[in-house]
């Protein structure tokens, strides 16, 4: 059996195409697209291009579109020109957002003295719409931060909801749509959203490439200064290969949408059946299972399976060839446990282990009958 890859959530496997398109901007349009000669100025074509294709699958113009190094740094960029130069006095988020925006908000909390409101939680996770009204009733400038699509366990936030619960109180909107774009399309002229976090890597385009989209007039600031790239926004030879990469990436994603996503929900109701039926007492963590509510292309697990396995399991799944995870892949050299589960699940079920599971277009249910004998292993 080759290796079994069921961790798309942390990093997607680049497209075979992307790759090709790639190495041929590498290879061929290697100047520097801050250069004014023909080599810069094809560089630099490409880059506007990229820059045009994103935007339009957003519904939002060019200028909007600020390429970074990732999610983390869009995430940033966000959070902290909000405070530092918009006059933000105080954020309101959730403890299950992804640590680019939790320790981001935190140190902001330190160095600005800003104040921060966690919005509450229901029991599956999803933001109490009606405490988050609440806490925008305030007389500090505000903004809040929540993510579209939970990486741990996939839970869908209404966007169109709290756009328009932040629209009504003035407050600004950023949203981590990291987990989300490529795999949901987001027309930005229906939301009012001011800041999204976008990241390259998990649509199956190359590592170290994302975008923030920065709504026109907003006043955001730049995070990194030197050169004039992005337009200021930005410091920083761009690199071409991996905004193109990107491109391509976010391209093949929304043309082959219906097909992919059909596939791999198909993929992720053969898993849970599949649970079901092997391991009485298996439950889903967040609304993992529930199709409506979470994305198709994360299912996070809790296994009825004694605590004093839970440490040696991820272990044991990857001396069979299985890579999944805990949680987050940027969490996974912490010895805590999930920040997302532990505002979830209850004290006992906080004991078993739990392991997400993400998906793409690349697995199949050959595949998921393995995990499911290897599983059966432990139990
Ligand atoms: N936000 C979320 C929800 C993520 O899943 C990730 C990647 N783990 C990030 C932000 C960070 O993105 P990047 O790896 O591009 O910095």
């Amino acid at each position: 059996m080759k290796p079994v890859y069921f961790d798309s959530a942390a990093t997607t496997q680049l497209r075979p195409e992307i790759i090709e398109k790639m190495t041929q901007v590498m290879q061929q349009c290697y100047g520097n697209a801050s250069s004014t000669h023909s080599f810069g100025r094809s560089a630099k074509a490409m880059i506007e291009q990229a820059r045009k294709t994103v935007a339009k699958y957003l519904n939002v113009s060019a200028s909007e579109i600020v390429f970074t190094s990732g999610g983390t740094e869009a995430d940033n960029l966000a959070l902290l020109s909000a405070v530092r130069d918009l006059g933000v006095k105080k954020i309101v988020t959730s403890r299950i957002e992804h640590h680019a925006v939790l320790y981001t908000v935190q140190q902001l909390e330190k160095e600005y003295g800003i104040s921060v409101d966690y919005v509450d939680l229901d029991n599956h996770g999803h933001v109490d719409y009606k405490h988050l009204e609440s806490l925008l009733q305030s007389s500090h400038k505000t903004l809040v931060s929540l993510m579209h699509v939970n990486n741990e366990v996939g839970n869908i936030l209404d966007m169109d909801k709290v756009s328009k619960l932040c629209k009504a109180n003035n407050a600004m909107f950023h949203s981590d749509t990291v987990q989300s774009v490529g795999h949901y399309k987001l027309d930005l002229q229906e939301l009012a959203i001011d800041f999204m976090a976008v990241s390259g890597h998990k649509f199956h385009g190359p590592k170290g490439v994302g975008f923030a989209f920065v709504r026109k007039n907003s006043g955001l600031k730049p995070l990194i200064f030197g050169g004039e790239q992005e337009r200021g926004y930005r410091a920083g030879t761009e690199a071409v290969h991996n905004i193109v990469g990107l491109e391509e990436a976010l391209k093949l994603s929304y043309e082959n949408l219906e097909e992919e996503r059909a596939y791999i929900t198909d993929l992720k109701k053969y898993f849970i059946e599949k649970l079901v039926l092997n391991f009485s007492g298996v439950s889903f963590n967040g609304s993992s299972a529930d199709f409506d509510k979470s994305t198709y292309t994360v299912l996070n697990v809790c296994l009825p399976i004694a605590p004093e396995k839970g440490p040696i399991l991820l272990f044991q799944l990857d001396l069979k060839g299985i890579a999944c995870s805990k949680g987050s892949a940027c969490q996974s050299g912490s010895a805590k446990g999930s920040h997302v589960l532990s505002q979830i699940l209850c004290d006992e079920d906080m004991q078993k282990p739990s392991i997400r599971f993400s998906f793409s277009k690349y697995n199949t249910k050959e595949e998921i009958d393995y995990v499911i004998e290897v599983l059966k292993e432990f139990i």
